[in-house]
């Protein structure tokens, strides 16, 4: 019941500013993920007024998927509908992104229409299962109308190699802080099983952290080949 509530009145308050990036920052801002200095996540909060929330917010986010915030969702709870669209691919400084320029579909959460804008990667893992951390995670982040956020993530483990990311393998390692054209990307090419889904309601994961973000983590863990 608790975490019904919560949910509502994250809907019925969105507090999250519109950006063309899905709202996290995109140039090098002076933050660093040395936890050792001051720059580093515990200061995250006091480098920018504006990012107070990463240190005093009560719903942050990674978390442990154990957490009982978190519940375990079925696919038949979202809806998927993406479509090939231009994309570009382009260095952030704390990680690289792919994001979509014109329509790439959505994700459809509770009635709520979330068109996909960017995706982007984390390695090592920034959820973790049971204390465990996985090689890499990849967010898909999406927006509403009304701005609020949706994150998709994967996570992956070195196995297998994923067809997506050698696609884009070539522009990964040549990319600057400039966007690079990488041709018509069809999201659906991010392949995950889809049986089941960890659900929680939580924030970005890099500043300014903007509380009511809806997490919706695939379960099941998948492969990446080391390159
Ligand atoms: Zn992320």
């Amino acid at each position: 019941m608790l975490f019904f509530a919560l949910f509502f009145l994250y809907l019925t308050f969105p507090n999250i500013s519109l950006a063309s990036d899905g709202g996290e920052v995109v140039d090098e801002t002076p933050f660093t993920y040395e936890k050792t200095t001051e720059k580093g996540p515990l200061g995250w909060g006091k480098i920018n007024p504006k990012w107070k929330v990463c240190n005093t917010g009560r719903y942050q986010s990674p978390i442990d998927l154990t957490n009982a915030r978190v519940s375990v969702i079925r696919d038949q709870a979202w809806t998927r509908q993406y479509k090939p669209a231009p994309a570009v691919i382009q260095n952030r400084g704390h990680d690289i992104m792919v994001s979509w320029k014109g329509g790439a579909g959505k994700v459809m959460i509770r009635r709520t229409a979330f068109k996909l804008v960017q995706c982007h990667w984390h390695t090592p893992s920034e959820h973790t299962v049971n204390g465990t951390s996985y090689d890499m995670e990849l967010h898909m982040v999406h927006m509403s109308a009304r701005g609020k956020l949706a994150v998709i993530a994967v996570l992956y483990k070195i196995g297998k190699p994923n067809a997506f990311l050698a696609k884009l393998l070539k522009g990964i390692k040549t990319v600057a802080t400039e966007e690079k054209n990488v041709g018509i990307l069809d999201p659906r090419e991010i392949r995950f099983q889809t049986k089941k889904f960890y659900r929680y309601i939580g924030s970005l994961t890099v500043p300014p952290c903007t509380e009511g973000v809806i997490w919706t983590i695939v379960k099941r863990v998948n492969t990446i080949s080391l390159e």
